[in-house]
C-alpha cells in the first residue's frame, strides 16, 4: 500500500513538472494568433537580402529576416510606404553597435513577424556549395539556395493575382501564384524536400506537392502537363533537391476525370502553404501566402537544363543529378 502511494506521489509529482514545463514552453512560444499575411514587398526583400549578403564579410553580419521583422513591427506590418532608406537605417544603426531590441518599437510584435517572416524565409538564404555539371565545384558561397521555379531564361508573364476570384467548384480566393509560359516549360523545385503529394487533384490537375525538410512549409506545383506531368524521379517520399527539375508546365485541371486539360491557358500555379500546427492543418485550417515578391526575387537565381535523351528528361545542370 505504502509503495503504491511512493508511486502516485512521484507520478503527481511528474505530472505537475511536466505541466509547468509546457506552460513555460507555452509562455515563450510566439502564439500566431492574428491573422498571417505575408506582404513584404519585392524592393524591400531585396533590399534585405543586399544588406545580410553585403554584411557577410564585413563585423556585424546582420539578417535579412531580421531586418524585415524589425521594420514591419516599427510600421506595424503595413508596407504601403515602404522606403529603402528607412532599412538602410536599420542597417546602420546595427552595424554601428545597436541591437535589435532597441530599434524595434514592440519587442511582442517583432517576435510576430520574425515568427512569420522567418517560416517563410529562413531556408531560402544561406551557404552553397556551388557544383555545376561537369563536377566542377566552387568555393562555398553564400546567398540565394532557393530557385525561380521555371528553368532558365524561358520567356512568362506573371502578375500579383493572389486572392482573385476563381469559380470552378465554387467561388472562392486564388490562393497561388500563376507563371504563365509556354506548356512542357521544366518546373524547378524552389527549395528542398520530401514529395508529400503527387497525382489528379480536380482543382490542380496533375499536381506535385512538396515538403520542405522542416515540415514548415508545403509548396503545391498544379496543372502539370497532360501525358508527361513529372520527371521520372519523383515518386511519394522522394527527397527533390532545389533547382531539380520535377516536372513539365502544362493546363490540366477543372475535371474530375484524370489527365484532361480544362485550363484554358498554360501556366504553372504555385502555392506556399506555411504549417505551424498539424492538427489545424488537418482540420482544413489551410494558411497560404502571397508568393509574387517572392517569386519576383527568385527571378535572380534560375537554373539551366539540358536533355537527358536517355530518360527521355529534362535536367537541371546541377551537379546533384550526376553523383
Ligand atoms: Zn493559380
Amino acid at each position: 500500500m505504502k509503495r503504491r502511494f511512493r508511486w502516485c506521489a512521484a507520478l503527481s509529482v511528474l505530472i505537475i513538472v511536466t505541466g509547468i514545463a509546457l506552460t513555460a514552453v507555452r509562455q515563450h512560444t510566439v502564439k500566431v494568433d492574428r491573422p498571417i499575411a505575408f506582404d513584404v514587398p519585392y524592393a524591400a526583400l531585396q533590399r534585405a537580402l543586399e544588406a545580410d549578403i553585403a554584411s557577410q564579410h564585413q563585423a556585424v553580419p546582420i539578417n535579412w529576416v531580421d531586418l524585415l521583422a524589425c521594420l514591419a513591427a516599427n510600421c506595424h506590418g503595413d508596407f504601403s510606404r515602404y522606403r529603402d532608406s528607412d532599412l538602410d537605417a536599420l542597417v546602420s544603426a546595427l552595424q554601428a553597435g545597436s541591437g535589435l531590441d532597441r530599434l524595434t518599437e514592440s519587442s511582442s510584435d517583432f517576435a510576430y513577424y520574425r515568427k512569420i517572416y522567418g517560416t517563410v524565409l529562413d531556408g531560402l538564404v544561406g551557404f552553397k556549395e556551388d557544383t555545376t555539371h561537369d563536377n566542377s565545384t566552387a568555393p562555398s558561397s553564400y546567398g540565394l539556395k532557393a530557385y525561380f521555379p521555371l528553368a532558365a531564361d524561358v520567356s512568362y508573364e506573371h502578375y500579383d493575382d493572389f486572392g482573385d476570384e476563381r469559380t470552378y467548384g465554387y467561388v472562392r480566393p486564388h490562393l497561388g501564384h500563376d507563371l504563365l509560359c509556354a506548356a512542357g516549360t521544366p518546373v524547378i523545385a524552389i527549395e528542398e524536400g520530401l514529395i508529400e503529394a503527387i497525382g489528379w487533384n480536380r482543382y490542380g490537375g496533375w499536381r506535385i506537392g512538396i515538403r520542405s525538410l522542416d515540415g514548415q512549409r508545403y509548396y503545391y506545383y498544379a496543372h502539370l502537363q497532360q501525358d508527361h506531368p513529372y520527371h521520372v524521379r519523383c515518386r511519394q517520399g522522394t527527397l527533390i533537391h532545389a533547382g531539380e527539375v520535377i516536372g513539365y508546365v502544362g493546363r490540366t485541371g477543372y475535371s474530375d476525370i484524370e489527365n484532361v486539360s480544362n485550363i484554358s491557358v498554360p501556366h504553372l500555379h504555385i502555392g506556399l502553404e506555411l504549417i505551424f500546427d498539424e492538427q489545424e492543418r488537418a482540420a482544413g485550417h489551410e494558411i497560404w501566402v502571397d508568393l509574387y515578391p517572392l517569386i519576383t526575387l527568385l527571378a535572380q537565381h534560375q537554373t539551366e537544363v539540358h536533355w537527358n535523351s536517355t530518360c527521355h528528361e529534362f535536367d537541371s545542370s546541377l551537379s546533384f543529378l550526376s553523383g
